[in-house]
């Protein structure tokens, strides 16, 4: 039978003979920002119930807004008919769908108050799963449709910052492949990445836990590739020392290494959601945001969605696991693949450093000083290494890393997670998103496939996809981003 465990994996049964046993103790997570209500407006409720909590605002004066902002927008719908650009036939060949209207719109940057509003289809919209994918995509929604009464659902097993890879993930966001090379749109990435942090920052502050990280390299032909890296990217990537590493990483056998800065950090992915979260309540002026928690949905999802005219599917690994959507994994270019962490407590060890220190595997502090998280095992198989096999091959990949903490520090926990890993292509390993199938929605469009590299990829095609959405246009989007078909011709 699949495995299927999500989050945590208490180290109850490690007893590997230098291990010593912690007690085990969750990360003290931020508040969770709609039931407390904490930095946001005061005309907000939350409604909740036990199954299903749906966590509901709406401004009084949203009605009032609606009515006034109608006026321009039917304008803008007018004059935009008025200029249909012209559609790239082959393309729509090549998608095998109707034509579509043009895109009213070509909106990449948020509206301030005072501009036109967008002409969208969207008007009820639901979101399924709120990890970084779902977020991203729902803040970037609200943000680009301020004012148009749209009604956006995040249906989520989990609250906010407590689901899926999302809430296991070990926070490291650079824009650089393991030899140094940028990757495909990872300047692009950093860019609205650090955009979608800062807005977060603003309610949960303690989501970034570093502004620097550390590649640092045990091999020749890595101390070429990486001086190379520093080379043409200085801005990003300093190169310094074996002594400047060991004095602020505490590695003492390496060869030097990159400090990598200026927007790549360490972030502290569920307060990072949590942030995010009461971003999207914040950015939903004139329109209605709800996250409602259902865990039970199964296979209803057709009669569950269909209230809505636009559904988004981007809940990670569920897709395939809870059979959201109705193709197996193996259908599309991805596969899950498992990955396993030790959270560590330092037992405030003398000389025992708290920097994020990368080297295929990753040292990275977390919210608590004293704990520190080692990541994480690409697993393949449907069965889970245990907890000693995960504890033998973090160490044997990162003892250079930090011994002290290996030889010293105890385990509070292992968490578990999967990611939707996509093909390697061109570009490495690019996102899945346009539209879906229409066998759930007739309307739906999918954001997963995210990697490894879900803190670079998902505010950048977050960004993308939402406004393919608002414009009802997915060939907009692959003229723009001709790349972004990869999936589909993979899956033809
Ligand atoms: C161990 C590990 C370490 C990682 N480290 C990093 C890192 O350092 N840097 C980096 O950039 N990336 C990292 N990643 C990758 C990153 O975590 C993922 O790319 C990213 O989290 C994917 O986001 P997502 O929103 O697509 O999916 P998820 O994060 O899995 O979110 C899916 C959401 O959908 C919800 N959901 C699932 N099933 C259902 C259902 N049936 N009904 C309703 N809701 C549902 C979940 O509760 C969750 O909220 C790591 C991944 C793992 C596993």
């Amino acid at each position: 039978m699949r495995e299927r465990t999500n989050v945590i994996e208490p180290a109850k049964r490690i007893n590997t003979p230098m291990l010593n046993l912690g007690e085990i103790r969750p990360i003290p997570a931020a508040h969770f920002g709609i039931l407390r209500s904490r930095n946001l407006p005061t005309n907000r409720t939350g409604v909740c119930s036990t199954k299903r909590i749906e966590c509901t605002m709406r401004p009084v004066r949203a009605q009032l807004i609606s009515a006034f902002l109608l006026l321009p927008t039917v304008a803008s719908l007018v004059a935009n008919i008025m200029r249909l650009p012209v559609r790239n036939a082959v393309l729509h060949q090549a998608m095998g769908r109707r034509q579509r209207p043009p895109a009213n719109h070509r909106r990449h940057a948020s509206l301030g108050e005072g501009d036109d509003v967008p002409s969208t289809k969207a008007n009820n919209v639901a979101v399924v799963g709120g990890g970084l994918a779902g977020l991203s995509v729902s803040y970037q929604l609200l943000e680009k449709s301020r004012g148009a009464n749209m009604q956006l659902t995040i249906i989520d097993k989990n609250l906010p910052g407590e689901g899926g890879a999302s809430t296991v993930a070990g926070g490291l966001l650079h824009p650089f492949s393991p030899r140094g090379k940028l990757i495909h749109m990872g300047m692009k990435g950093l860019e609205v990445s650090s955009r979608l942090i800062d807005i977060a920052s603003k309610y949960e502050p303690e989501c970034v836990l570093r502004d620097k990280l550390y590649r640092i390299t045990q091999t020749d032909s890595h101390v070429e590739q990486l001086t190379t890296t520093a080379d043409t990217y200085p801005d990003l990537a300093t190169w310094l020392d074996q002594n400047q590493i060991s004095k602020i990483c505490g590695t003492e056998h390496s060869l030097g290494g990159l400090e990598l800065s200026n927007g790549c950090k360490i972030i502290h992915v569920p307060t990072y959601l949590k942030g995010l979260w009461m971003a999207c309540q914040e950015a939903s002026t004139g329109n209605t945001v709800n996250w409602s928690v259902e865990e039970n949905v199964k296979g209803d999802w057709k009669s569950r969605l269909s209230e809505f005219d636009t559904v988004v599917f981007a809940a990670g690994s569920g897709l395939f696991h809870d059979k959201i959507l109705r193709n197996d994994a193996h259908e599309f270019p991805a596969e899950m693949v498992r990955g396993q962490s030790i959270e560590m407590h330092t037992n405030e060890l003398e000389g025992t450093r708290n920097e994020a220190v990368l080297c295929g595997k990753y040292v990275a502090p977390m919210v608590a000083q004293d704990q520190i998280l080692i990541g994480a095992t690409h697993e393949y198989k449907t069965e889970a290494l245990s907890e000693d096999e995960v504890w033998n091959e973090l160490k044997n990949r990162s003892y250079e890393l930090a011994p002290n903490l290996w030889d010293h520090g105890t385990v509070a926990r292992i968490t578990s997670g999967y990611r939707v890993q996509s093909k390697r292509g061109k570009y490495g390993r690019m996102p899945i998103i346009g539209r879906s199938s229409g066998d759930i929605h007739d309307n739906s469009w999918l954001f997963t496939g995210l990697s490894s590299r879900g803190l670079i990829y998902h505010g950048v095609f977050g960004d993308i996809l939402s406004s393919a959405i608002i414009e009802n246009d997915e060939l907009s989007m692959l003229e723009e981003y001709p790349d972004l078909h990869w999936w589909k011709q993979k899956k033809e």
